[in-house]
């Protein structure tokens, strides 16, 4: 089916049933105390499912589980070809359900469906293909010895690894952690987060369909404070790969040392500069470029390029295209495939992030777009675009991370000074730079303070390309690219002592 008009959408979500049970050990469970919480659709404000609120029994529960089935070996032990055929199975379940799974994550989400499809029509299903293709290709290593030893390198499984998830991308973040650590043989307990469990819960279910044994993915929805804290401070995990904002990934810190000094994975907020230089045609695709950067999931994107460092000499002729692209962003239902800007994730955030937009007025930011004040009287938490100029690098909102539609423009005067702004951030995540002069991109590459540097064009790079933050954006750890799988793999040296035979 390819449905392409909202009456389609809608009634794909008509015949939804939501399953909102753990899944534990490879069936659906309560909470033991019984214990729900609602999950609410961003776009109308409306409760419509409830999830269960796992409790410190329900991890202990699903913890239990998964090192059951590592021990059992099943999955742990099997080889590389059987988990591969595995993945593979599943990412073909995930194509033939993406409508499905699409719009359930877009009435949890709010975000518009066209980026769902995308998502998880195509890139979810593809990271754990090509986690599946990798695995049986990872070969270890042997030192070199003298003739009397030898010495094998060899990486194992790490044991029961929690991915903890943001709500942002729900099932991407997903699929970014679970295929290097099914791939490695690892069992996991998946802790949503509390805003979107629903698509992560029929991923489990497709997950055994697909012939994952029982135990070796389980799904723990709840809250952080209580689910999350529990995952983190629990004596039987052995790794955490977590993303989310830097506050809560500085607790995981905390769990892991009162704990048993679990491996800990973060992937954490960012306040991504996106560079124009003063030779940068400004070109139609350019613009595009600046306002996906800014915009995209009105914003809520730990890479958001929200500061946009341009050649004072190019400030006003930016912002007038910038402003009229960003104006020109389709706001709305995000079960239509025209809407380009769904609502944000609750009226909570909404109500934080145009805290920001005041604070940007009241620091003496120039605000060249305002969001349309029609966006407060409907139903749902939406929110259009703003733009500021003019602002200065102290200003709160050219320092702290709103995750929000809130794009604001510092003008330099050189090089030198769009390096030091960029670089001048507790974060490192990130950053686009437009010239055209290759030795001008490449010293910008060399000398930009972050985990990806984006060059003419914006992006997070494909699944080959890892991805992770400097600085407070992040561990050593990195998301995609063969590189994720150290957050699931552990090295081992077998130094074997030989004696030489007696011949003849
Ligand atoms: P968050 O940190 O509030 O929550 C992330 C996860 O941690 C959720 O599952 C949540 O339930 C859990 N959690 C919250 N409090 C907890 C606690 N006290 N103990 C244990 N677990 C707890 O983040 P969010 O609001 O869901 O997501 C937004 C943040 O994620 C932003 O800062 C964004 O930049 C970041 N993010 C980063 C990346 C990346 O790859 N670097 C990708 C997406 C989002």
């Amino acid at each position: 089916m390819n449905p392409a008009s909202p009456a389609d959408y809608r009634a794909i979500a008509a015949g939804l049933s939501f399953e909102g049970r753990a899944f534990i050990g490879g069936s659906f469970v309560p909470a033991v105390t019984g214990a729900v919480m609602e999950t609410v659709n961003p776009a109308n404000g409306e409760a419509f499912a409830t999830v269960a609120s796992s409790q410190a029994a329900d991890i202990d529960n699903a913890v239990a589980a998964a090192r059951s089935a590592f021990r059992n070996g099943a999955w742990s032990r099997a080889a590389p070809e059987r988990r591969k055929a595995v993945l593979l199975r599943l990412a073909d379940l995930i194509r033939a359900n993406a409508a499905e799974l699409a719009v359930l994550e877009s009435l949890d989400s709010g975000k518009p469906i066209r980026d769902c499809l995308k998502e998880i029509g195509i890139e979810v299903p593809d990271t754990l293909q090509w986690y599946g293709e990798l695995i049986d290709k990872a070969f270890g290593k042997v030192a070199p010895t003298g003739e009397d030893s030898l010495a094998l390198i060899t990486r194992e499984s790490i044991g029961v690894v929690g991915l903890v998830l943001p709500w942002n991308f729900p099932l991407l973040m997903a699929a970014w952690k679970l295929g290097p650590a099914l791939a490695s043989g690892c069992s996991v307990v998946v802790k949503p987060a509390e805003q979107t469990s629903l698509s992560v819960l029929r991923l489990a279910e497709l997950a055994v369909e697909a012939g994952l044994p029982d135990g070796v993915l389980n799904v723990v929805p709840g809250y952080g404070e209580t689910a999350g804290r529990a995952l983190g401070l629990h004596p039987d995990v052995d790794a955490i790969s977590f993303t989310g904002s830097t506050e809560v990934g500085r607790l995981f810190l905390r769990y892991a040392a009162d704990s048993n000094l679990k491996s800990i994975g973060l992937e954490m907020g960012g306040k991504s500069p996106f560079i124009v230089l003063d030779d940068a045609e400004l070109t139609a695709e350019l613009i595009e470029n600046a306002v996906t950067a800014a915009f995209w999931n009105g914003g809520q994107n730990c890479s958001a390029n929200m500061r946009q460092i341009v050649a004072r000499s190019r400030q006003e002729e930016f912002l007038s295209l910038v402003a009229a692209k960003a104006a020109s962003l389709v706001v709305g239902d995000p079960l239509d495939p025209e809407t380009e800007l769904g609502p944000m994730i609750s009226a909570e955030h909404r109500a934080r992030v145009l805290g920001f937009v005041e604070k940007g007025q009241n620091d003496g930011a120039r605000c060249v777009l305002a969001s349309d004040t029609a966006h407060a009287t409907r139903p749902g938490s939406f929110l259009g675009p703003t733009v500021f100029a003019d602002l200065s690098p102290s200003m709160t909102i050219a320092r702290e991370e709103i995750f929000g539609p809130v794009l604001g423009v510092l003008p330099v005067d050189g090089l030198d000074e769009a390096l030091a702004i960029a670089n001048d951030s507790a974060y490192g995540l990130h950053a686009t730079v437009f010239t055209r002069d290759i030795d001008r991109a490449l010293f910008m590459s060399r000398r930009l303070t972050c985990g990806t540097v984006a060059i003419n064009g914006f992006t997070e790079g494909d699944i080959k390309t890892p991805f992770g933050g400097y600085r407070q954006s992040g561990s050593l750890a990195r998301d995609k690219g063969t590189e994720a799988l150290a957050q699931y793999l552990q090295t081992k040296t077998s130094w074997i002592n030989l004696k030489a035979p007696a011949l003849g």
